[in-house]
């Protein structure tokens, strides 16, 4: 055991964790599986890590990562290539050992009963292992939306998992034309609870639908992080509670809230 693991914790890992594969599944987004702890292994969907790349030798400011999926061999991780940090992991080999940190923050908890999950984008990544943990409920249910045919990845694996699986996106060159929040009103019915993940306008768009609506909405929000372990305050969200506007910190309190409570 080296220093580093010896900081983990009983439910934080932290310390260094070997690239099982890395693949390019769409133009400049990897997946990137490595292997797993026992921390790791009892990751809540809608949790995350922090990864801290080394480049040249040196490390910089951790990055953080939804888990897409995690079981006590591996954990996998989809990231889009945005500058330095997710272009360092890009470049990562079989072999290779990173530094992790997780899993953090609050995850999808005490999700029961039909579900509909709505994905944009990127954000498909933490709802697949939703979708994995859910998918003894036949009426779990998941709409994606990409911008084209070319943005899309992932669809077989829900398909694997889960019955319903809907798909649009911006240009109708996949599935039907639309976003996810438009496809989410056409086809929910009757499911008192949404998850969402994307971005912050489909968010919104589906927090509004479901408040009319009288269904729950839980979101999973992204903000630059600092620290990741809720000191620094970097990564605060508005949330209303009690009658009063609090922030409150996606790393800590977050990344999943309750999308009736975020002030967008
Ligand atoms: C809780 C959480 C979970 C995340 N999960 C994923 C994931 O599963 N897959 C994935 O690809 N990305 C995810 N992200 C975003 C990811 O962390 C950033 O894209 C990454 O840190 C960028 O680092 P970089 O060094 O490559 O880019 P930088 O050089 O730091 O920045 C490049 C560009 O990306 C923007 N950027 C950086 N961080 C963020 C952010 N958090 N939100 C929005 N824009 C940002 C910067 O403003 C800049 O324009 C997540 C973010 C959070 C907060």
């Amino acid at each position: 055991m080296n220093s580093r693991e010896k900081l983990s914790s009983d439910k934080i890992f932290f310390g260094l964790r070997e690239v099982i594969s890395i693949k390019e599944i769409i133009k400049g987004t990897f997946l990137l599986e490595i292997s797993s702890s026992e921390q790791l292994s009892k990751s809540d969907a809608g949790q995350f890590v922090y990864i801290i790349p080394r480049i040249q030798k040196r490390t910089i400011l951790p990055r953080p990562l939804c888990i897409a999926d995690a079981d006590a061999g591996s954990v996998k991780l989809i990231f889009r290539v945005k500058g330095k940090g997710t272009l360092c992991l890009s470049g990562l080999s079989k072999g290779d050992r990173i530094s992790v940190m997780g899993p953090l923050g609050k995850g999808f908890k005490d999700i029961k009963g039909p579900v509909l999950l709505a994905g944009g984008g990127l954000g498909a990544a933490p709802l697949y292992f939703l979708a994995k943990k859910l998918q003894n409920n036949e009426k779990t249910s998941i709409v994606l939306g990409f911008k084209n045919k070319n943005e899309a990845y992932f669809i077989d694996e829900f398909k694997s998992v889960l019955r319903n699986v809907f798909i649009c996106t911006d240009d109708g060159s996949l599935g039907s034309r639309g976003n996810a929040a438009e496809k989410v009103r056409e086809i929910i019915s009757g499911e008192k609870i949404l998850c969402a993940c994307g971005p912050r306008p489909m968010l919104k768009s589906l927090s509004d639908f479901a408040g009319e609506r009288g269904i729950r909405i839980f979101v999973s929000l992204e903000e630059r992080m600092g620290c990741g372990m809720g000191a620094c305050l970097g990564c605060v969200v508005k949330i209303r509670s009690g009658g009063k506007e609090e922030y409150q910190r996606v790393c800590k309190e977050g990344p999943v809230f309750d999308g009736s409570k975020v002030i967008y």
